[in-house]
């Protein structure tokens, strides 16, 4: 039970996505005195994975965060824009000026943005979708246009482009993806992509890479023109340079990288979730980026900080791979089946089961954050894999710390108020 005198730790969330989001949620009951702020540049959490039905004219239900927040959670929006760790301190830019927030224990969920300045002409004359606003901004453009140039060849950019061949007759959407698309899958499963791609009328440029952008057409690595009324970025997210700006480690693309408690390397109050940590599975690769993981590093470490608040002994994330969901368009969809380090098996679902499938992971996500934040009831869960790294063993040590050990060494890690 608290005790009335004891101060209340300072959690800090920065960024309220799938990640930030579940960490909040399973923090909200702590029995211990707590104190969470949550610091995001927008001022309701959007369904990212939805994104692409937004710019087909839809309109998914978005929470705003000071309604969903209980007493014990504060609300602040701004953008982060350095991280002092040894301080334990961020410093935020706000409407009313920079300001500096303290903390005990920081969470790390600045996420992911699909932006790339590496092509001529990206930053002018393609657009890149990140919020709501912008998705109903390029609803509202596309209605006018004849020709749509999605860049990209992972889920996201599958996704775009059918849900908008599907929503807009008139359009002619071109994709274009520097690989084989869903190359890893079977080729039953890939030719069913193909079947749906044809039947939507979308044109297909595999292993092609893009050279240049204009207003209006695109240089293809075959020096082949491509005309667009609008063009649209979905090759791959990049992650905030605020960790690695601020002396975190990070990896080769800015990700926080953490120990098996998703904690940095560099700093023991700092824990790192979603798109913007580098979580490495028990296959020894890195996590991929997606909601599908952001929201079980999340969950884990909102029970985690709760447990170590408690004194009580804190066990390495654990996760497996199940499968992966995509939509293409609203009557179909198609999910593969994988193995637990995410290769595809040949297993699939197509037609209206993976769009159903789809659609319910969709609402799980939604709606699992929004009951747990309303009630504090857990009810998220993933499939738990093994460990990553070999890191098997965790107790408590006298002082309330973590005792983390592998079989050859044990070392105490706690985190202590500052
Ligand atoms: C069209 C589309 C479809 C997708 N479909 C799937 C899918 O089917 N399955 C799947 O697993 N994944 C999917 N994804 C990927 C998924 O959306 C992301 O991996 C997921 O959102 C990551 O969650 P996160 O919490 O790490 O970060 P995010 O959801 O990116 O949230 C980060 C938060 O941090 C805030 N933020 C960022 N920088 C700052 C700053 N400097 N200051 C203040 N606030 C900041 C942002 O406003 C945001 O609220 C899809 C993505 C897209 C775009």
């Amino acid at each position: 039970m608290a005790d009335k005198d004891e101060r209340k730790t300072k959690i800090l969330v920065l960024g309220g996505g799938y990640g930030g989001m579940m960490a909040i949620s399973r923090l909200r009951n702590c029995r211990k005195p707590i104190e969470i702020t949550l610091v995001d540049a927008k001022s309701s959490f959007e369904q990212r994975i939805r994104l692409h039905e937004v710019m087909a004219g839809r309109n998914p239900a978005s929470l705003r965060y000071e309604q969903v927040f209980s007493d014990k959670v504060k609300f602040i929006q701004a953008r982060v824009v350095a991280l002092q760790t040894p301080e334990r301190r961020v410093e935020i830019a706000t409407p009313d000026g920079d300001k500096v927030l303290d903390y005990d224990i920081l969470i790390y969920a600045l996420g992911s943005t699909m932006d790339e300045a590496a092509i001529p002409g990206v930053a002018e004359y393609v657009h890149c979708v990140n919020t709501y606003q912008q998705a109903l901004e390029i609803a509202v453009e596309i209605v006018r246009a004849g020709r749509v140039t999605v860049i990209g060849g992972g889920l996201g950019a599958l996704e775009i482009s059918t849900e908008l061949a599907e929503a807009y007759s008139q359009l002619q959407v071109s994709l274009v993806s520097r690989s084989v698309i869903a190359d890893d899958y079977p080729e039953e499963a890939r030719n069913y992509l193909y079947s749906r791609f044809q039947k939507l009328g979308i044109d297909l440029y595999e292993q092609q890479s893009i050279e240049e952008v204009s207003e209006e057409r695109c240089r293809l690595g075959n020096n082949e023109w491509l005309e667009h009324d609008l063009c649209l970025w979905a090759g791959g997210f990049s992650v905030s340079p605020v960790a690695g700006q601020s002396g975190l480690e990070v990896d080769e693309i800015g990700r926080v990288v953490t120990d098996p408690f998703l904690r940095s390397v560099s700093s023991e109050a700092v824990y790192a979730v979603g798109d913007s940590a580098r979580v490495v599975g028990a296959d020894d690769q890195p996590h991929r980026m997606g909601c599908v993981t952001a929201m079980p590093h999340g969950a884990y470490v909102g029970g985690a900080i709760k447990r170590q608040l408690l004194g009580k002994p804190v066990k390495p994330f654990r996760f497996r791979y199940v499968m992966r969901c995509l939509s293409l368009g609203r009557a179909a969809g198609l999910v593969q089946f994988t193995d637990s380090a995410d290769r595809p098996n040949n297993f699939f679902l197509i037609r209206t089961g993976g769009r159903w499938l789809k659609e319910f992971i969709c609402r799980l996500t939604f709606y699992s954050v929004k009951w747990e934040l309303s009630t504090g009831w857990p009810i998220y869960t993933w499939l738990k894999g093994a460990t990553s790294g070999g890191h098997d063993l965790a107790q408590v040590n006298t002082a309330g710390g973590i005792m983390m050990g592998r079989s050859d060494k044990v070392q105490s890690i706690g985190v202590e108020k500052a």
